[in-house]
């Protein structure tokens, strides 16, 4: 079946599925590092590309096959790539896409260890960084040098729920012949495509919404032309971040689900969003769904729907954070987000406790904020579990 034709829904079921020779229902874990040439002419004719099949799991498997090719159809790019987590796919990019003296432009509220790796690795190999507030496309503009390569954005970002114009972003990167990176953990293909918008290359960290029930890591990179994606496939090959076949399996499974979920979810951090606004202890709440989002109007343009992640701030600041940690029952304290169990964190207390207050203040984490990740539980319950935590303070 060519499952191209099919609609998203159909293809997040069917796309790239592998069938056995018994008939499975869903493709097989392929848990094998190599495979068996028929003869030294088929091996022969394997590596030279003249046949095709499969050599070494790092190098391709059937099951992990079966996930880049789901991935890059509901993406709707030429290939995938799965690797073996977010951050594999982030420096692989980085590593494939970068040379000694380039220049990269990042969205500046890109997730820490994007921006981190940038800082304490890439530049000892004679990379430039520049963070800017790729919200205001001036900026990127301003940015851009005779050495930029690469604009990385990342929509919406984190903590910030700041958005970018993916389509206005890549026509003034394109002009410069820069490639464009998105990483669309946050949306996901059910409500953006980078690559339809201009984009060259989406990423994603599949631990999150993708696979959607915080029991694996993983990773994803799909390229828009050949050209690109073969650059990152022989760096994953060389650099050796590849997924693992049973990894690659869960996450098959999981995505099958991907529009009911985060339907769900979306639909909730809606009312939640709401309810939060209008929460006397609440002084601000950001979520694109709200017509108090500062770039609502390009949400709708560029998204088909708000997604699941609300940050909101606390009137009463650090210790008002800490007071609502301690009393969620039904939220778990946890980083991560994009599972069918709702998530609530306090950055000023858990993941940035060690950074000083000057420099959460930079990166837009302000005392009293904090970020939750909308599940798939019965609305009521996440909104009265907020409730009577907030009452506490
Ligand atoms: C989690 C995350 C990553 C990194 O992914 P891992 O799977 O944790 O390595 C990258 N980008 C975003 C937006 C994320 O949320």
């Amino acid at each position: 079946m060519d499952t191209k034709k099919l609609g998203f829904n159909s293809k997040l079921v069917h796309a790239g599925d592998k069938h056995d020779e018994y008939g499975s229902a869903v493709t097989p874990i392929y848990q094998t590092s190599t495979f068996a040439f028929k003869s030294s002419q088929h091996g022969a004719d394997l590596f030279a590309g003249k046949e095709k099949g499969y050599i070494y799991t790092r190098i391709g498997n059937p099951t992990i096959e079966n996930l880049e090719d789901k991935l890059a159809e509901l993406e709707n790019g030429y290939r995938g790539i799965a690797l073996s987590s977010g951050m594999a796919a982030v420096s692989t990019a980085y590593m494939a896409l970068l040379s000694q003296g380039d220049h990269i432009i990042s969205t500046a509220a890109v997730y820490g260890p994007s921006r981190g790796v940038l800082e304490s690795h890439f530049t000892k190999f004679g990379v430039e960084c520049s963070f800017v507030e790729t919200s205001n496309i001036e900026n990127i503009e301003k940015a851009i040098q005779s050495n930029t390569k690469v604009l990385y954005l990342e929509t919406p970002a984190n903590p910030t729920i700041s958005l970018t114009d993916i389509e206005e972003a890549s026509k003034v990167a394109h002009k410069h012949g820069i490639v464009v990176i998105v990483d669309n953990t946050f949306s996901t293909p059910y409500l953006q495509k980078p690559l339809d918008l201009g984009a060259d290359v989406v990423l994603h960290s599949l631990t999150k919404f993708i696979n959607g029930h915080a029991d694996i890591v993983g990773g994803a990179l799909i390229a828009k032309e050949k050209e690109i994606y073969d650059k990152l496939r022989k760096t994953m090959t060389l650099m050796g971040g590849n997924m693992d076949p049973h990894q690659a399996y869960m996450v098959i499974r999981g995505v099958k689900t991907l529009s009911l979920r985060v339907e769900r979810s979306q639909q909730s951090a809606m009312k939640v969003a709401q309810f939060l606004e209008n929460h006397p202890k609440v002084s601000w709440v950001k979520y694109p769904g709200l017509e108090s989002h500062p770039q609502h109007a390009l949400a709708k343009k560029q998204m088909s729907g708000f997604g699941a992640m609300i940050s909101f701030e606390l009137k009463g600041g650090y210790d008002a954070g800490t007071i609502v940690m301690n009393n969620v029952h039904l939220a778990l304290l946890a980083v991560s987000l994009g599972g069918v169990e709702s998530l609530i964190q306090h950055p000023a207390s858990m993941p940035h406790a060690g950074v000083s207050k000057e420099g959460r203040e930079a990166a837009g984490i302000t005392n009293g904020l904090v970020r939750y990740s909308v599940g798939i539980e019965d609305v009521d319950d996440i909104i009265n579990d907020l409730k009577q935590a907030l009452d506490k303070i």
